[in-house]
Formats: C-alpha cells, sequence, structure tokens
C-alpha cells in the first residue's frame, strides 16, 4: 500500500545502511521523529536525505523534533551547495509539555518531555485497528460499538535518553509495548544521574508503574560486554523484558 503509516524513529550514524541491509521500506519512510540532537540520535539524518535527494524522492517528508535541527540540516544544505529535490517540513516538538503531533490514517503520535541534558523527547505511537483491518499492526482497548465492529488501540511508547522521571508515567501507561533507555547497570546508578540516563532496574520500575505489557531495552552502554547483565537487572523487576537487538522486529500487540 502505497499510502501506509511509515515512521523513522531516531537517525543514529549507519542508518541508512542498516535499513537497506534489512530491506526495509526506507523510501517510503513519511515521517521522522528525532528525540533530541545528540549524535548518536541524529548524525544519519544528513546522508539520509541526501541520498533520497540524488534518487530522485519526490515525496515530502515531515520531521518533528526538538528546536536546532531545521538550522543544523539548512546549514549543512546550504555548505554543500545541495537543494533537495523533495519538501522538508520542520516541525518543533513542545519543550517541557505533552502534545498531539500528527492523525494519519490509522495512527495517532503524540510527543511527552524527558529529562536529558538536552531538550529531549519520548513518542507515544497509537494505532487504531478494527476488526477485519490490519490485525499486524499495533491492542489493548476494546471497544464494541453498536454494529458490533470491534476497534483495538495497540499503544508503542518510545523513551529515548532520559533520566528516571515519575512524570513520564502517565504518559506512557498502558502501552502495549515500551522502548526505554538502559545505559548503565545498578552498580552505576551516580554516573546515571550525572548524565541524564537510567540504570535498567529503573527503567524496570518505570515499566512496572505504568503498567506496560511488554518493556524492550536499549541503549546500553559500551562499557558493558555483556548486555544480558542489565537485561538480568530488569527481569529481576519486570519480567516481560527483552534487549532490543538490531535488525529485530517486534510486533505491538
Ligand atoms: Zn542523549
Ligand atoms: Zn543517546
Amino acid at each position: 500500500m502505497s499510502d501506509e503509516f511509515v515512521g523513522l524513529v531516531d537517525c543514529g550514524e549507519g542508518t541508512q545502511f542498516r535499513l537497506k541491509a534489512m530491506q526495509l521500506p526506507w523510501g517510503k519512510v513519511r515521517y521522522i521523529f528525532i528525540s533530541h540532537l545528540h549524535g548518536d540520535h541524529v548524525y544519519g539524518l544528513p546522508p539520509l536525505l541526501t541520498t533520497w535527494h540524488l534518487t530522485g524522492r519526490t515525496q515530502p517528508l515531515d520531521i518533528w523534533s526538538p528546536p536546532g535541527l531545521e538550522d543544523m540540516i539548512t546549514r549543512l544544505f546550504e555548505h554543500t551547495r545541495c537543494q533537495p529535490g523533495f519538501t522538508i517540513r520542520f516541525h518543533e516538538v513542545q519543550e517541557g509539555a505533552a502534545s498531539r503531533l500528527l492523525v494519519a490514517r490509522n495512527v495517532t503520535v503524540r510527543s511527552f518531555p524527558l529529562r536529558h541534558r538536552i531538550p529531549c523527547t519520548g513518542f507515544l505511537f497509537e494505532a487504531e485497528v478494527t476488526s477485519g483491518g490490519d490485525r499486524k499492526a499495533f491492542s489493548r482497548i476494546d471497544v464494541t460499538d453498536e454494529h458490533e465492529q470491534v476497534k483495538t488501540i495497540h499503544r508503542y511508547a518510545y523513551c529515548s535518553d532520559t533520566a528516571f522521571d515519575q512524570d513520564i508515567i502517565r504518559h506512557v501507561r498502558g502501552a502495549n509495548l515500551m522502548y526505554h533507555e538502559a545505559t548503565f547497570r545498578e552498580m552505576h546508578r551516580e554516573k546515571a544521574a550525572q548524565t541524564g540516563h537510567i540504570t535498567a532496574l529503573d527503567a524496570a520500575i518505570m515499566a512496572t508503574r505504568a503498567e506496560v505489557g511488554r518493556l524492550l531495552i536499549g541503549h546500553f552502554s559500551a562499557r558493558y560486554p555483556d548486555a544480558g547483565i542489565l537485561l538480568d537487572e530488569a527481569r529481576q523487576q519486570f519480567p516481560a523484558t527483552d534487549g532490543a537487538e538490531e535488525g529485530q522486529i517486534y510486533i505491538v500487540t
């Protein structure tokens, strides 16, 4: 389907190569959501945009991010004398408040504030699926109307880099799947607080309090050769935890 919802969340270095290697429909990406402007979340964007330009993309692109991204990308294009052959619309995510960003087809996207060293935002994706519809999409809330049609909402919460913050819970409550960063082990709890990150155990505490269905953790510090230890720490608190793995597909149900 040409009008399906295809979005990309964060765009670290090498993203386009990963998308191509996994044979994902990367050329159909219509929406991009950038959590914050640290390099590991955004440095893959300029080459991806350039590739789209060079391969003749004409479909417009909408990008949401905290302030600064438009200036960054515009300057880069100025200095490289590149004028993309497609429209890029930049949207700034409101700082310090939750907001609804987009409703497209059956998907609603919302943002909510995270607590990091620079402005940073989380995203909540809600896909409404009616009975007989695309059940592979994203459920929990079943609403039966007078025509006996079942509507189901599948929720995916994405919590990028953030310190432990109870205020996030209300924004992600009841998500079927929540991705949450878990950079540090418990033994480095102080380091986590200093750098605006969180421990695997605290990510699991967030999942428990928010009553999410499943937790996916990632963004592990390179200091740990074995991410299994972080997973163990999280699972002691929240057993339905998995470690995010490159190339894996996670169905939100
Ligand atoms: Zn960061
Ligand atoms: Zn990061």
